[in-house]
């Protein structure tokens, strides 16, 4: 290496070291700072710190907490089941091949991702991604994904709150895994919101609510999403898909709302 190389790859670690005093490492979620972790008197979490890919590192204590999850179908999302299906995707059929959960839609993991709806709330969006494609890259590596894409927010909704947490978790998904991003799916009509409807009319304010840009021909999707409750709005939008061409929809979502809990 020369000189000058040498030098300038100093000065870049001199001032990251410069950059990590001034503003010190936090977990995304809950904001501690990496020295509180590991220092002190034999107290509290071992910091993970996982280098990039896994960027924007959340805790051990958030990590453990947000990922912890009962096992769920990986055909409908419910709590039991397997690869292959349960007893209630036996008889609804999912419109999607298989769905990924990172956990229930409670305790921290809601107050996650109602942070990060906000405006600022991109750090955590980032977090929540790298935590659902953790704890599921086996599986979502099988499905073999040859795309990522977001459930879209209507124009004027975006607007209103400033950022997508659909868009960034996918962008997020997509840097993770690899794989291209885009935006083919467009939200042609401001729907009312589906936590304001009863269920049974959920499927009903989200049909003819979608369109593509382009055709996805043989493209195999992975469509994301921040909750699912009754997967009415995920169902309409992987209609759509296939309908443009997509030969398998499979679904990645950062928390699912018990029915009663509906929340999305
Ligand atoms: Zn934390
Ligand atoms: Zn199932």
């Amino acid at each position: 290496m020369g000189w000058g190389r040498f030098l300038r790859c100093q000065a870049g670690r001199w001032a990251a070291c410069g950059i990590d005093l001034i503003y010190p490492p936090r977990c995304p979620i809950c904001q501690r700072e990496a020295r509180d972790q590991t220092g002190g008197a034999g107290q509290v979490e071992e910091w993970n710190p996982d280098p990039s890919p896994w960027a924007n590192a959340v805790c051990g204590a958030c990590t453990r907490e947000l990922s912890a999850d009962a096992g769920r179908c990986l055909r409908c999302g419910e709590v039991g089941g397997s690869a292959d299906g349960c007893r209630f995707c036996r008889q609804r059929h999912p419109d999607w091949r298989h769905i990924a959960v990172l956990s229930t839609y409670a305790g921290g993991l809601r107050e996650a991702v109602l942070r990060a709806k906000r405006p600022a709330g991109d750090e955590v969006s980032a977090a929540l991604a790298s935590l659902l494609v953790r704890k599921h890259s086996a599986v979502i590596g099988s499905w073999g994904v040859d795309r990522v894409v977001p459930v879209p927010m209507h124009w004027w909704r975006r607007s209103i709150r400033g950022t997508s947490s659909a868009v960034e978790l996918s962008r997020r998904i997509a840097t993770l895994l690899g794989v291209p991003w885009s935006r083919p799916l467009v939200r042609q009509r401001a729907t009312r919101m589906q936590n304001e409807l009863p269920i049974e009319d959920r499927p009903r304010n989200v049909q003819g609510a979608f369109r593509v840009r382009c055709r996805l021909d043989e493209e195999r999707i992975l469509l994301v999403d921040d909750v699912v409750t009754t997967g009415a709005t995920l169902s309409a939008c992987c209609r759509t898909l296939r309908a443009a061409g997509a030969v398998t929809v499979d679904v990645a979502v950062v928390a699912r709302a018990d029915r009663s809990s509906a929340d999305a």
